[in-house]
């Protein structure tokens, strides 16, 4: 029997058959959970589906209830969640916490928001008002980067705005999220969510279900793509969070060493598998020696180990496929740029890349065009700022940026010109669940997180009526 299970109906059931889970730390086996099978996946939509008229009709209260215990339960268990989750995601244990626990502030934010009418019109004549109402059953998909605080944005406010789920982690990192399946056994009343896990078989059965209201999607472009094509049917609801190539603008006026400690931490957290970690760095004339230099010390001296090692910095790189694009990346910078720390992958089991700077690359090498997704940083140098900034805006993609300077008010102006959902001035990484996050051009469509993200769960319904 498998001490983990799939979230059918209220029921923790075993998949059809079952999927191993691969240690990045080790490239082993680990363990062995449930794969749910088309036919599960099937009862899992009628489930949600009957779900939806009780829940739905509760109170918003009601619910908010549940969503903070869930949030509660997340926290109470941060001591066994985070070693399963660096087991399965390969972070170090301390990211692994801080996931567990910004998943729980994440529901706790959305279940402190309130979706009140809004009146758009009042006289003696009538009144007109706006009012939401939830959409049916909500297929949340997630990548394996972070697989319970990606989830924990979609559950968060498809349950508060009265929607039941089907939640789906990525094939890699599907512990942690039946974990999770878990406490919603134990909170929520049958069917509200349900949780099942494939081998990247089952997204399509859930973006083109006819039963299926939204998809909440996060994930590459490529997969976006797909997602959107197959949900064109049905016209389905969707929010697409997808890839990035955020860029890092240096000023002139900004401090080479504080500015690299920064970015640096910006760039390869997670072993740089974040969609809005920086992706390439933009650094002037004057200064690019100073910081390339700076980013060089900084990758030399970070401790890359097993996550499960609490000295250690840098875990490996989550998965096997991702390990062989990120060598195919390294053999584009030996090629393309001058490498000057790291650049290679480790020499030992597991899926270890050395945290690797690149200067002196082309604006169309790979490593710069392209999503690379790991501890690959090329720094590109530049004399004109407007130059910069075209250069920066000139790619397919903008989630995020960021810009670096002495001088806030000049960094500000610099940002607004930077063509991207979201750009940090002399910070990074700031995701805060009550602020908007979205992608422009093909790095998503819609949003999460803040009231935006909330009323994405919801259809806008305007009641018209006249008095008298
Ligand atoms: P992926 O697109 O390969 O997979 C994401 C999910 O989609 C997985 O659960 C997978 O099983 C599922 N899937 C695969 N094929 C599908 C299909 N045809 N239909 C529906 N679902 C399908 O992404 P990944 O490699 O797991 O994650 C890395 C990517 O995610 C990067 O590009 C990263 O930038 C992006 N990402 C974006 C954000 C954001 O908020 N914008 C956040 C984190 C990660």
């Amino acid at each position: 029997m498998n001490e983990f299970k799939l979230l059918i109906g209220g029921r923790l059931v075993d998949g059809a058959t079952t999927m191993e889970v691969i240690d990045p730390a080790t490239g082993e086996v680990f363990t062995h959970c449930p794969r749910a099978s088309a036919a599960q996946a099937e009862e899992a939509i009628a489930a949600a589906r009957a779900a939806f008229p009780d829940w739905s009709a509760m109170s918003w209260d009601a619910r908010k209830a549940r969503v903070l215990q869930i949030a509660d339960a997340l926290d109470a268990q941060a001591d066994t969640l985070a070693p399963l989750l660096t087991r399965e995601q390969g972070r170090p244990v301390f990211g692994a916490e801080f996931e567990v626990h910004e998943a729980a502030r994440i529901l706790r934010t959305f279940a402190g928001m309130t979706l009140a009418d809004e009146v758009l019109h009042e006289d003696e004549a009538g009144q007109a008002i706006e009012t939401r109402a939830p959409l049916g059953v909500v297929a949340a998909i997630a990548p394996w980067n972070f697989p319970l605080v990606l989830l924990a944005n979609k559950l968060g406010p498809g349950l508060m705005a009265g929607n039941t789920m089907i939640l789906k982690p990525a094939p890699t990192t599907p512990l942690t999220t039946l974990r999770l399946g878990e406490i919603c056994a134990s909170v929520l009343p049958a069917g509200v969510v349900n949780v099942i896990t494939d081998q990247n078989d089952l997204g399509p059965l859930l973006t083109g279900h006819p039963h299926i209201a939204k998809v909440a999607f996060t994930g590459s472009t490529a997969t976006g793509r797909k997602v959107m094509a197959s949900g064109a049917d049905t016209l389905k609801r969707l929010t697409l969070e997808l890839g990035g190539n955020d860029a890092a603008l240096v000023l002139d006026d900004a401090d080479p060493a504080e500015v690299a400690q920064k970015i640096f931490n910006g760039a390869m957290f997670n072993a740089g598998q974040i969609c809005a970690a920086i992706k390439r760095v933009y650094v002037p004339d004057a200064l690019y020696d100073a910081v390339c230099n700076a980013l060089a010390l900084l990758a030399e001296a970070t401790v890359v180990g097993n996550g499960l090692d609490l000295t250690t910095q840098m875990g490996p790189v989550q998965n096997r496929m991702q390990y062989d694009k990120l060598k195919g990346y390294l053999d584009d910078a030996h090629t393309r740029g001058k490498v000057i720390a790291g650049g290679k992958a480790l020499d030992r089991p597991g899926y270890f890349i050395a945290p690797t700077i690149v200067r002196d690359i082309p604006d169309d090498a790979r490593l710069v065009r392209e999503e690379q997704f790991g501890p690959v940083l090329p720094v590109l140098r530049y004399r004109d700022l407007d130059d910069a900034v075209a250069r920066i805006n000139d790619s397919e993609y903008g989630l995020c940026g960021s810009v670096w300077s002495g001088d806030t008010a000049r960094a500000c102006a610099v940002a607004r010109r930077i063509n991207s959902g979201t750009v940090w001035v002399n910070k990074t990484l700031d995701i805060n669940p009550s602020y908007p996050f979205r992608g422009v051009k093909q790095s998503g469509i819609g949003t999460e997180l803040g009231r935006d993200g909330l009323e994405e769960y919801t259809q806008a319904k305007v009641i018209n009526l006249a008095r008298g």
